[in-house]
């Protein structure tokens, strides 16, 4: 049986999410389609032999009907894709059963939906607005990955920073306290969560590691305006300033869209300016991608698509740039790092501040610990070292 949970984020993702639903049903067998792609787009109900299409409300029915869907693969459901029912719905896939997944690390989703109305996003309309999950609920679940033997707790949501059930230096304070895990961080998080009480707990907490994730998307503030994200160039510079002073060891990665409509070649050299003027330790660069049903997508002064890929390129090389620079400071270093992978005798997992590492030991050592890593070189991509 193949679920496949799709993905409508970009105009490439939703393409691929058809691509795969076409693949599964080619192997034969049961498929079952849930996620946002089916929420957004109901051309594909039109896509024949599928057994199961659910929107995002619900989406662990499709574990409950399983059986009944494999005895006949040919009877066809559909769930209700109405987002606007109750509160945070959870999904327990991978905290329940941890079992069956080997791994340290474990994100646990605090949040769903979003109230946001960024001009180029499509994630409000296929997945509500933000309901947040309760402390207590969030709280049981770390215990249980803790006792599990996670060590490394990502909280994270379709807008983590959206999160209202109680301010996230609350989360923070509560996983310190959870015995067991080592390691706290969060997913992408807008530059407006940066706020003296969250670094105050940040930086107190034993656990919070010194990396964060901002979704940035631009520097310029005519295109932030456009996009209408809800800061501008000015606030972005000020919560760097915050983190720097207050956390100096922290690194920074943060998301960009590249070529967002009327984008001209001075909105998008800010970008660049920034990218190298913080040291961004990584960039997640994104070519705009109009999505039907946003505001982005009708408006006009598109980039031509030579010109984004261009674009695009040229942020990817500064980030690199960047990150080899910062990379290079560790020659000689000793780091921490939690092992999330072994492989003919080569260790791999992250830093503290989130760098990716390989090494080699003179001991052998297994996932989910925590090694002391020398480091001597790095390729660029990853810290390079050996430990006792
Ligand atoms: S805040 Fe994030 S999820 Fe919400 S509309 Fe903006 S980009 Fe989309």
């Amino acid at each position: 049986m193949y679920i496949i949970n799709t993905c409508a984020v970009t105009a490439e993702s939703g393409r691929k999410s058809a691509q795969i639903i076409r693949r599964a049903l080619n192997r034969g067998g049961c498929v079952a389609v849930i996620g946002c792609y089916s929420q957004l787009d109901p051309t594909i109900n039109e896509i024949q032999g599928v057994s199961y299409i659910g929107g995002n409300r619900d989406k662990a029915a499709v574990f409950r009907k399983a059986d009944e869907l494999l005895e006949n693969s040919r009877t066809r459901y559909e769930e209700s894709f109405d987002l606007s029912g109750p509160g945070y719905e959870s999904l327990c896939i991978g905290t329940q059963r941890t079992d069956v997944f080997s791994t340290c690390r474990a994100y646990v989703k605090i949040e769903d939906g979003c109230n946001g109305r960024c001009s180029y996003c499509i994630i409000p309309k296929v997945r509500g607005p933000v309901r947040s999950r309760p402390v207590a609920e969030i709280i049981s679940e770390v215990q249980r990955l803790a006792i599990k033997g996670y060590k490394e707790i990502i909280l994270t949501g379709i807008e983590t920073s959206a999160y209202d059930y109680a301010p996230l230096s609350e989360l923070i304070n509560i996983v310190d306290g959870i015995e067991g895990i080592e390691r706290l961080r969060f997913g992408s998080l807008s530059p407006n969560t940066i706020t003296d009480g969250f670094l105050t707990a940040a930086a107190d907490s034993r656990k919070f590691m010194p990396h964060i994730h901002l979704s940035l998307q631009s520097a310029s503030d005519r295109i932030l305006k456009l996009m209408r994200r809800p800061y501008n160039k000015e606030q972005m510079i000020k919560k760097m300033e915050m983190i720097n002073t207050r956390m100096p060891d922290m690194l920074i990665s943060a998301d960009f869209i590249v070529g967002f409509p009327t984008e001209t070649e001075s909105d998008f050299l800010q970008t660049i300016d920034f990218v190298n003027a913080y040291g961004l330790s990584h960039v997640h660069a994104f070519p705009f991608s109009p999505r039907p049903g946003t505001a982005a997508a009708s408006m006009s002064g598109k980039i031509p698509a030579r010109e984004l890929k261009k674009r695009n390129e040229i942020l990817i090389e500064h980030s690199r740039n960047v990150k080899k620079r910062i990379l290079e400071r560790y020659n000689g270093e000793s780091v921490k790092v939690l092992i999330e992978s072994i492989a003919k005798g080569e260790y791999r997992g992250h830093t503290e501040d989130f760098l990716e590492t390989k090494f080699t030991s003179f001991t052998q050592k297994k996932i989910g610990d925590i090694a002391e890593v020398n480091i001597s070189s790095t390729d660029g991509e990853y810290l390079i070292g050996r430990s006792e």
